[in-house]
């Protein structure tokens, strides 16, 4: 959690708010000490809850936390009630899940359009040409993946300019908070039912949240397609994961309802370990592997030598189901995302017009920095656009004084440079009073929210066996801060209240 990513402002206890506006549920109701105390009252409960209710991540204050289950916890960052969030603006989102998992799946099998919509990029960004170095070598052998998962999220963020939902990207590798996500919905519905009276909002207007048991079905589903008995999911993640309890969620979900057992292994243990057999069965200490879910290797930090690569090609040339392949990979590149919002590129991929006009209705403005009209504007106007690197997990992107400083020095270095980069239209969300709880701690700030939806989706060959909206995750930030990310320490967790 980093401090300077939100204002420290501690709230008093003693002060009460002023009047919020209709965007967020009224604080609880009567004056001074009263209110005040309920408050605490209600922030006290909800911790008490997540620590009774697993919605726990590691403490960055303990050492162990990231490596030690069991040692460490801290109630996940979260905000203290939901979200308001318009239903008509939910249910598009809703509906946009399924099209986006079957884009992603058909972008996936154009090995050519992938090579080169990428290959610019790839001259200047050493991450993005080797995940594409395997892709090509799969290509150049042929490798066929009949069983397909995907396991995505598709984030958005209403526009106050526009007055429409616009997605901020769609996530295909290491997706986290199904988990957490799911109890935080939970976490305030309890709220809502147990200080009815006080905060008078109707619990049911805070949408079912089943993500965990869906991520989980997906897997075991997937797992069932593989059809080895003896065969393991393997769970590859970072050597230190202080969100691991997220994944703990999802495991001994797919362990109690489908009877499947998972490892968690990391990318340099799965080259120790683990060998592909003559029919391409992929062992890792010892168990036959179906499905690897990929909770890391998205991002050139968890690849800090040849070894973690040598892993990465090692899963990608087994029969094992990838979760992501290296395709659905790099289908979730921004690169990608850019080029799929150009005219006519949809319609490569998709035959249903209705289904295409809904997910272009979704995009936000996307350019390549070839565009040297745009790059002037957004030297001109840094407050209007976000320059985003081929990068994942949050933290990487350029906004304002330091986009127009990048744009200036990347026209100067000429060659390729420019190339790692994408643009796109900065979407401006409204800012709206929030009380958010951190290490026990209620602040009060204004903030702006992130809709998360996820999305599974699995296939064997023609055979589509799952194609759902698959819960939601909101997340929630101080306006004040660029970026989301909740493991980055940008944000918290959230659910929505329909309105
Ligand atoms: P990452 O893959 O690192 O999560 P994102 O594209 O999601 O990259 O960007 C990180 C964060 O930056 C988002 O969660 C959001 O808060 C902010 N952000 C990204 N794109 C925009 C945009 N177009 N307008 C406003 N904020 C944005
Ligand atoms: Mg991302
Ligand atoms: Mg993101």
């Amino acid at each position: 959690w980093h401090a300077s990513h939100f204002r420290r402002r501690v709230v008093s206890l003693r002060a009460t708010r002023a009047e919020a506006p209709s965007s967020v549920p009224p604080p609880p109701v009567g004056g001074g000490k009263a209110a005040a105390a309920v408050q605490a009252e209600i922030v006290e409960a909800a911790a008490v809850w997540c620590a009774a209710h697993g919605l726990v991540v590691g403490d960055r204050e303990n050492p162990r936390s990231g490596t030690v289950p069991g040692v460490g916890l801290v109630h996940a960052p979260f905000s203290l009630l939901p979200t308001r969030f318009p239903a008509s603006f939910w249910k598009q989102a809703c509906e946009l899940a399924p099209i986006f998992n079957e884009l992603v799946d058909r972008v996936s099998l154009d090995g050519e359009f992938l090579q080169g919509s990428l290959s610019r990029t790839k001259q200047v960004d050493d991450f993005t040409a080797r995940l594409l170095e395997i892709h090509a070598k799969m290509m150049a052998v042929n490798k066929k993946e009949d069983i397909r998962l995907g396991l995505h999220r598709s984030d958005y963020m209403l526009d106050s300019e526009t007055n429409s939902l616009l997605q901020i990207e769609l996530n295909t590798i290491s997706t986290s908070f199904p988990g957490l996500g799911s109890l935080v919905s939970k976490l305030h519905r309890t709220l809502l039912n147990q200080y009815r009276e006080v905060l008078g909002l109707d619990s049911e207007r805070i949408p079912p949240n089943h993500a965990t048991a869906q991520f989980a079905e997906a897997l075991g589903k997937a797992w069932a397609e593989y059809n080895n008995d003896s065969a393991v999911v393997m769970m590859v993640v970072q050597p230190e994961e202080r969100n691991m309890y997220d994944q703990f969620w999802l495991i001994n979900h797919l362990k109690e309802s489908h009877g499947v057992t998972t490892i968690r292994k990391s990318l340099a243990q799965v080259e120790a370990e683990g060998q592909v057999l003559a029919d391409g069965t992929l062992v890792v200490d010892g168990r036959p592997v179906a499905v690897v879910y990929f909770r890391a290797g998205y991002a050139p930090n968890d690849y800090p030598s040849e070894v973690e690569w040598s892993a990465r090609v090692l899963i990608e040339q087994s029969s094992a189901i990838k979760c992501p392949s290296i395709s659905y990979h790099l289908v979730g590149t921004k690169k990608i995302q850019q080029e799929l919002a150009k005219p006519s590129v949809l319609e490569r991929f998709l035959d249903n017009k209705e289904d295409i006009a809904k997910l272009r209705k979704s995009f936000a403005g996307l350019w390549s920095l070839d565009n040297e009209e745009i790059v002037k504007s957004a030297i001109e106007k840094p407050d209007l656009f976000v320059l985003k690197p081929q990068r994942e997990g949050g933290g990487n992107n350029v906004y304002g004084h330091d986009l127009r400083e990048t744009l200036i020095r990347l026209q100067n270095e000429q060659g390729e440079a420019l190339a790692a980069y994408i643009l796109m239209q900065r979407i401006f969300p409204r800012a709206s009073p929030t009380h958010l709880v951190q290490g026990g701690v209620c602040f009060e700030d204004l903030t702006i929210s992130e809709l998360g939806i996820f999305g599974a989706y699995l296939r064997n060959k023609d055979k589509v066996i799952i194609n759902d909206q698959s819960g939601y995750l909101m997340r929630t930030k101080v306006s004040s801060s660029n970026e989301g990310g909740v493991a980055a320490g940008f944000a918290v967790l959230d659910s929505i209240l329909l309105t």
